[in-house]
């Protein structure tokens, strides 16, 4: 009999013992040991260069790609439909230079590509809770670094069922994203804790160790630990190679903003399952813990900085956890990935390169890897652009010397009234003021 697909704590040992199905996984956001979960058995998918997944939309591609995790999951029917709801934004890979493309990951509600996993694990979230009859409603909490809270909070607004805290740091976040953080009422919360991003991360870590609150009812997470956003994530990762790859007969390396490492992960999980991605490089800003790890072997997180990159100010990722549980030996994750960081003065000079070379305009996010990219010698990469440069309109702007019109869906969030509660760092001060 083979074991039924499924997913465990990184903390398991052999990654044996009780296994979730997927949205057991997603409802419990961390693993009951305070491991992550990670899939297990891999699935096996048809080969990723192969052609069955050509000529698919994103919405078909990712319900073939995620039906496996699936399996024994009473959502399983659902994928579908499901995929078909949260995705209905394009997913473009446009091209800047013959073997350099980017992967534009920010065409939804939000404007970043936080949008893919929050959209669909608000949608997993409120269809379990409905096979879990006189449930009360699920209390979503997230810590943010700017981009995920958005994203979350856009996804749950007025869904039924589900409530949603956001935390990010007071001041630590750019203009528009805390306009986009506090622009909401009803069943979203929002609050400006008065500490750093890696502040806000432990007291969500806390609060769920803490188990008593919220007083009934059931506590997720919606960080990047929750493995109903990281799937989508491999999914679009796998999407962009397979696409390439068939029309440039090569697999493209893929060159990815970095923070608490979800859409690394995510990536390394499709090439993992057999999509055809090159090198991984993990670009950081001035946040080095990452780099400084591939370079000398030594885990040594620290208090984050800020940058201009402001979503990827992350001085102690959690998914390392994961990567790691990928890759028990360090050589091997060596032996086809890199990280580099890059120092605000670069992201400066990297947004008007771009622009002067291609007429293209990034984020400062976007804009690190791309540096990377245009000095790296490869034939084939793809860049992941993260975040609609409008967002931060208030740097961009004045390095191109010409306004970022503003999408539609954005505009719209940002002419919204805004409501938020401001803490000090600690988990008690969250529960007192959401009881
Ligand atoms: C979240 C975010 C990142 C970092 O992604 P991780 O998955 O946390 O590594 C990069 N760019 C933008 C715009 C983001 O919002």
């Amino acid at each position: 009999m083979s074991p039924r697909g499924g997913f465990v704590s990184t903390r398991a040992k052999e990654r044996t013992g009780p296994t979730f199905t997927f949205s057991e996984a997603a409802l419990a956001g961390l693993a009951p040991d305070g491991g992550l979960f990670v899939p297990t058995p891999w699935p096996r998918l048809e080969d990723g260069t192969g052609p069955s997944w050509l000529g698919q939309s994103f919405p078909q591609f990712a319900t073939v790609f995620l039906i496996p995790f699936f399996e024994g999951d009473p959502l399983e029917g659902a994928v579908g439909e499901l995929c078909a709801d949260a995705f209905d934004f394009e997913v473009p890979l446009r091209t800047l230079r013959p073997g350099l493309k980017v992967l534009e990951l920010f065409h939804g509600p939000t404007a970043a590509f936080k949008d893919f996993g929050a959209r669909f694990l608000a949608r997993v979230l409120s269809q379990a809770r409905q096979t879990l009859p006189g449930e009360p409603p699920i209390r979503v909490l997230v810590a943010t670094s700017g981009d995920t809270g958005a994203a979350v909070a856009a996804a749950i607004h007025q869904v039924d069922g589900l409530e949603v805290g956001v935390l990010f740091p007071k001041g630590g976040v750019a203009p528009r994203q805390e306009r986009q953080l506090t622009c909401w009422d009803g069943n979203v919360r929002s609050f400006a804790v008065r500490g750093t991003f890696d502040d806000c991360q432990a007291m969500t870590k806390q609060i769920f160790a803490d188990r008593d609150w919220p007083a009934s009812g059931r506590l997720t997470s919606a960080n990047s630990i929750n493995i109903g956003r990281l799937l989508p994530q491999a999914a679009y990762a796998a999407f962009a190679a397979a696409r390439y790859a068939a029309e440039v007969g090569a697999p493209p390396d893929l060159l990815i903003p970095s923070g608490n490492l979800g859409d690394a992960v995510a990536a390394f999980w499709a090439r993992h399952l057999g999509f055809p991605i090159g090198r991984i490089v993990l670009v950081t800003n001035a946040n080095t813990v990452v780099p400084d790890w591939y370079r000398t072997g030594r885990w040594d997180p620290r208090r984050s900085v800020r940058t201009l990159a402001n979503a990827m100010d992350v001085g102690d990722p959690s998914n390392m956890e994961r990567l790691l549980a990928l890759y028990p030996e360090r050589p091997a994750l060596l032996d086809g990935s890199d990280a580099v960081s890059v120092s605000d003065a670069t992201i400066e000079q990297s947004i008007a390169r771009v622009d002067r070379e291609w007429g293209y305009v990034v984020c400062p996010h976007t804009a690190t890897a791309l540096h990377v990219a245009m000095d790296r010698s490869a034939p084939h990469q793809i860049v992941y652009a993260t975040a609609h440069p409008a967002k931060f309109d208030e740097i961009v702007e004045p390095i191109i010397g010409r306004s970022v019109p503003v999408p539609p869906a954005l505009a719209e969030l940002l002419g919204r009234p805004t409501r938020v509660t401001e803490v000090e760092a600690s988990a008690g001060a969250v529960k007192r003021v959401w009881p």
